[in-house]
């Protein structure tokens, strides 16, 4: 997801999350009023990636088909959603999930109508009789109706119903909490990927229906319609499935990949902003892509497309066709930040995605700190400080950043999950050094240190916390389990307390329920820099009170600094901005 300068982001979030605890107040009114595009969501529906019910685990989605037509006066959508599933073990039924806000006309399973239960959003759809481990099911869902309307995309998503400064019709969806369940009948699981779908789009004629994937063709619909066929024939979360439509210009490009491929790069620009996108092409994609490649490796959607679409919400990482909606502004950290984060998430997120909501640092954290790593790269250490101290002053340290058991997708996406986690692969970095950090970051991806010559397609794979920290540990032959320890599994920061005893001042970590931590520190005396061996404990250091003491003067470990207060004067301080 799009972050925003820390503040922002989290005054952002905390409205997001404000309206969804809402949500269970509001089963009445649902009743009441019956369902239209501005009825609250079930909580079932506007929360993705929950565990899986038995019968959604005994099938695995092999390939989706989704064709629909758009009426945006209506503000409405109406078509077919097909899944092909293979089942893993033998059931009688499968199980999709819709929004009960859509009227569904039929469902057929193998071409045939078929019986089905409705409860909220799930759907249960009955096969008739058990079929056996390796069955094909097809299930098509025939359905129409207005889609939820987002409340603030793309943190509490939905649909967004714009128009254009000339006043025409610019759309998009945008449901990353939510899931895909907000506009088409899907499994709405990060978990289980089709590999691949084909989308369909019916538009009124003059605008343009954009999506994940490859334009097969365009075609002329009665009625004064067009129809884009698309078709994305790599895996992807089904979170990622987006409609984007508007009047756009398609600006087509290509990037010579690392290894060897041709790469399309198709921006698709408001048509008033077509030159805005092609300076954005030539100053920001192209540089952000070889920075990209060269510390990662090789674009993962290669033989798709590095695909940019306008839209009216800030920003989502949309494989294959990331959104844009900054408006194309210069900002203050020399390059395009915004596309640079979405670019992040085609490798932290859609070719390495978290096993499980509680591991969304894996995306966020990354995708956070590859900006000033680029900033690094490309203006050097002080737009990357800029940057590092920046995000620091947002820290909240009020949840761990891994958390056990069951999380909502609202408390995955705790915003330490970004700068914290950045802060927590800043301090990895500076402590492993490049070679291993980067090497550690290419197995995390592509499961090889050894990117560069990867030929297309690329195999996508699922990651959790554990699996980078015993890469890590490989990678260096240490054990690094004490710092992910305490920044990944403690709320609260490690903090150095130093203390004056005459001519000597002793050093030593205050971490949370004490757990070890023997993270080595540099201190400045009159300008000579010293490093701290902290490994033993505590440590004594000559120190007269007329010296200058300076620790850690490049702020390379993230810990508690007086800058920053404690989770409840953050949390504090954030509420009262709120209420300015
Ligand atoms: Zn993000």
């Amino acid at each position: 997801m799009a972050v925003v300068h820390p503040h922002t982001f989290l005054q952002k979030h905390l409205s997001a999350m404000r309206i969804k605890s809402g949500f269970s107040l509001s089963v009445l009114s649902l009743a009441l009023l019956g369902c239209s595009s501005t009825t609250p969501l079930d909580p079932i529906i506007g929360d993705t990636g929950q565990p899986l019910s038995q019968v959604a685990q005994k099938a695995d989605v092999k390939s989706y088909l989704l064709d629909l037509e758009i009426f945006p006066d209506e503000q409405k959508i109406a078509g077919v959603g097909e899944t092909e599933f293979v089942l893993v073990a033998p059931s009688d039924k499968v199980e999709l999930k819709l929004d009960s806000r859509f009227a569904i006309s039929r469902i057929e399973v193998n071409g045939n109508n078929a019986q089905y239960q409705r409860q909220g959003g799930v759907l249960t759809i009955i096969l008739g009789a058990e079929q056996q481990a390796g069955a094909t099911v097809k299930v098509a869902v025939y359905y129409s109706g207005k889609p939820h309307v987002a409340k603030n995309a793309p943190w509490a998503g939905g649909s967004v119903w714009s128009k254009t400064a000339s006043g025409q019709h610019f759309i998009a969806t945008a449901v990353q909490g939510e899931g895909c369940d907000l506009f088409w009948p899907c499994k709405d699981h990060f978990s289980d990927k089709a590999d691949r779908m084909q989308i369909k789009l019916t538009v009124p004629k003059g605008l343009s229906a954009v999506t994940n994937g490859v334009l097969q063709k365009t075609e002329e619909v009665p009625g004064n319609k067009q129809r884009f066929d698309w078709l994305l024939s790599v895996p992807a979360s089904d979170y990622n499935i987006a409609l984007n439509i508007g009047p756009y210009s398609r600006i087509s490009e290509t990037y010579q990949s690392i290894n060897g491929a041709t790469v399309p790069i198709e921006f698709w620009a408001l048509t008033e902003n077509a030159d805005k996108a092609r300076t954005l092409i030539k100053d920001d994609v192209r540089g952000q892509l070889a920075f990209y490649e060269r510390v990662l490796g090789p674009y993962p959607w290669g033989d798709q497309k590095m695909g940019v679409v306008e839209t009216p919400h800030l920003g989502m990482e949309h494989q294959t066709v990331n959104a844009y909606g900054k408006g194309y502004k210069r900002d203050e950290y020399g390059f395009d930040w915004l596309l640079h984060h979405e670019l992040a998430h085609e490798w932290f997120g859609n070719l390495m995605t978290h096993e499980k909501l509680n591991d969304a640092w894996l995306h966020e954290g990354f995708g956070l700190y590859m900006q000033p790593a680029y900033a690094l790269d490309k203006l050097g250490i002080t737009a990357y400080h800029y940057q590092m101290y920046k995000s620091y002053l947002g820290l909240q340290n009020c949840d761990p950043i891994v958390r056990s058991g069951v999380v909502t997708s609202d408390q995955a996406f705790n915003p330490d999950i970004y700068g914290k986690g950045g802060w927590t692969l800043h301090t990895l970095r500076n402590l492993i050094g490049e070679e291993a950090f980067w090497q550690a970051t290419r197995e995390l991806l592509y499961g090889t240190a050894d990117t560069a010559k990867l030929q297309y397609p690329i195999k996508p794979r699922y990651r959790n916390t554990k699996e980078f920290i015993s890469i890590v540990n490989r990678i260096t032959g240490r054990d690094y389990q004490w710092l992910f320890d305490v920044y990944l599994y403690e709320a609260a920061l490690p903090e150095l307390q130093q203390q004056q005893n005459g001519d000597s001042v002793t050093f030593s970590w205050l971490t949370p329920n004490k757990k070890p931590f023997p993270m080595p520190v540099e201190i400045s005396i009159n300008g000579q820099t010293q490093l701290l061996d902290l490994s033993k404990g505590a440590i004594t250091v000559a120190v007269q009170s007329t010296d200058q003491l300076l620790v850690d003067p490049q702020m390379k470990v993230l810990r508690q600094l007086p800058i920053i207060g404690l989770c409840e004067e953050n949390r504090a301080k954030v509420k009262n901005k709120r209420a300015q």
